[in-house]
């Protein structure tokens, strides 16, 4: 099956076809039908698979349209500042017919840029733990209407010692979220942290 026969809606279909992606990837093939049937999943995957697109197309279809909420939707969480801002990019040329707004919440950037991109009402954040964490306390941003969340490269997540962030993330977002979990390896730390914030998670491994 190809992008055409994943039932996506036109707007989505749009970005993939204007991106230039002809064939979901294996990895794509294999997430994108169980993430649009509105499973957790534990996705191994690697950069270069093309991991991004396969959480992005259907966050897409299951946000719609922008909203009118407090605080965001979605939640994309990466290890680092050029993950982040790579995911960005991507979420901006797979998502641009769908009118959907998406912010940046980086460790470094200024706290009044991100109090101007948070005013903007995203449906989207994509972020580093850390500093989502203290945008959280400092400007009283709210979780609990985030219904989708990724954790990118969630291995590097606990390398780079996000642990404790993750927990109070999570905690602060609603039971009934949707949870994706990529990362390259599974460390017994990982295994344990899914089985906590993930609601029965279909494991998909190439
Ligand atoms: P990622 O693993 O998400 O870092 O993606 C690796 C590269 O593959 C990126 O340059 C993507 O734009 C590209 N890519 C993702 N999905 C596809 C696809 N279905 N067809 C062609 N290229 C793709």
């Amino acid at each position: 099956g190809g992008f055409q026969s994943m039932g996506l809606s036109y707007p989505v279909y749009k970005g993939v076809m204007k991106k230039g992606y002809k064939v979901p990837t294996p990895i794509q093939r294999k997430t994108v039908p169980v993430i649009l049937d509105g499973k957790d999943i534990v996705a191994m995957a690697r950069t270069g698979s093309g991991k991004t697109a396969a959480f992005l197309i259907p966050m897409f279809e299951k946000l719609k349209a922008p909203q009118a909420q407090t605080g965001a939707r979605a939640l994309i969480l990466t290890p680092t500042r050029e993950l982040a801002l790579q995911t960005m990019k991507f979420t901006k040329e797979l998502g641009k017919f769908t009118g959907l707004k998406t912010a940046l919440i980086l460790g470094g950037d200024r706290m009044d840029d991100q109090f101007a991109a948070l005013h903007e009402n995203p449906d989207i954040i994509i972020g580093t733990p850390g500093r989502l964490m203290h945008v959280v306390k400092e400007m009283n941003l709210k979780l609990q209407n985030v219904e989708y969340v990724v954790f990118d490269e969630a291995d590097r997540l606990f390398e780079m010692g996000f642990a404790e962030q993750l927990q109070e993330i999570i905690r602060r977002m609603p039971d009934t979220r949707q949870t994706l979990l990529f990362s390259a390896t599974l460390p017994k730390l990982l295994v344990e942290f899914a089985r906590a914030g993930l609601t029965e998670p279909v494991l998909i491994r190439l």
